[in-house]
């Protein structure tokens, strides 16, 4: 059995994770949730001061930015969107009939207006951009959504729908990537103080196909994009537990992102995995947060 199902078969067992049956869609338990509330207060402890504000979606989005985002050309293998049955009443027959034969029923789905949210900070650049100008601090926002992605797996640290805890900075060039920097030291700092071993290291997104090429290696060479990693299921790769993005002014162009004077604004975001951490914190600590270091639980309930 290899470490990524043998994690998850004890995660199952203690209750802590609970089968629905699906790989990578799983129930939690309260002390589970427990674990992720104390990281969010943990979150809010380092972050809290910085007078952001607080917006939370709901993990749906609204398609028409979504087809606006790009996210169809950069990753259609991992959206999900959603489709509701819009037939006639002779059509539902039809359908009642197909799954009761064990058919395909899905044919007269039709895609609604909302597609699964793919990354917490996706509905934000849209919202913000309606208000107008950004005021001459910019712009500092604290989000948190479930996000879909399709990649079935049984590594625990695969989720298809897990939460996602964003700060999203929109400022000057200089704003946001200081901003970036001051979330790698805070991102290490936090795990330091919850005794997990970390490494960050420069990321890659998983862009489709050839073209997809291109824009993994734009995003390597000119260092958008960093990742904190905590080894979880393998040491030889461990998990991606933060990540920390600058866009540039691609949002900034994409959305209509004005600072206070008009220039277009350039973005930064920080995102924790929040179930990521979790699992890091069982994998490192023991599966009863009881039983964990007595500096781990003060860092974490005080
Ligand atoms: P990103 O947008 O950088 O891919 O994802 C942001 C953060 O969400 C990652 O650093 C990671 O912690 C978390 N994340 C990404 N993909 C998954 C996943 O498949 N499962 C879980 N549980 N978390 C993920
Ligand atoms: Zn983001």
């Amino acid at each position: 059995m290899d470490m990524q199902t043998s994690f998850l078969d004890r995660l199952f067992d203690s209750g802590l994770l609970i089968e629905t049956g699906v790989d990578g869609l799983y129930g939690r338990s309260g002390t589970f949730e427990d674990v992720i509330a104390a990281f969010e207060r943990l979150i809010d402890r380092f972050g809290g001061a910085d007078g952001a504000e607080a917006i939370r979606f709901p993990p749906g989005m609204n398609r028409a930015y979504f087809e606006k985002s790009g996210y169809m050309k950069s990753f259609p293998q991992l959206a999900g969107t959603v489709h509701s049955f819009c037939g006639c009443e002779l059509d539902h027959v039809s359908l009642i009939k197909a799954m009761d034969e064990g058919q395909d029923w899905t044919g007269e789905q039709k895609a609604t207006d909302i597609v699964l949210t793919p990354a917490a900070c996706y509905p934000l650049y849209p919202t913000i951009a309606k208000r107008g100008r950004l005021k001459q601090k910019g712009g500092l926002y604290d989000l948190q959504s479930y996000c879909f992605r399709h990649e079935p797996s049984n590594d625990p640290a695969r989720q298809q729908l897990f939460r996602m805890r964003e700060y999203v900075c929109m400022g000057t060039q200089q704003d946001v990537t200081d901003f970036r920097q001051l979330w790698m030291d805070r991102g290490v700092k936090m795990m330091a103080e919850v005794e997990l071993p970390v490494e960050i290291d420069v990321a890659n997104d998983p862009f489709f196909g050839r073209a997809g090429k291109m824009m993994v290696n734009n995003q390597r060479d000119q260092n958008l994009k960093f990742e904190l990693l905590i080894p979880i299921t393998s040491v030889a790769k461990p998990t991606a537990c933060m990540s920390f993005n600058y866009h540039q002014d691609s949002f900034g162009v994409k959305w209509g992102l004005e600072l206070h004077d008009g220039a277009v604004a350039h973005t930064a975001c920080v995102g924790f995995g929040l179930e990521r951490i979790a699992l890091a914190l069982f994998h490192h600590h023991g599966l009863d947060p009881k039983l964990w270091p007595a500096t781990v639980r003060k860092a974490l309930w005080g």
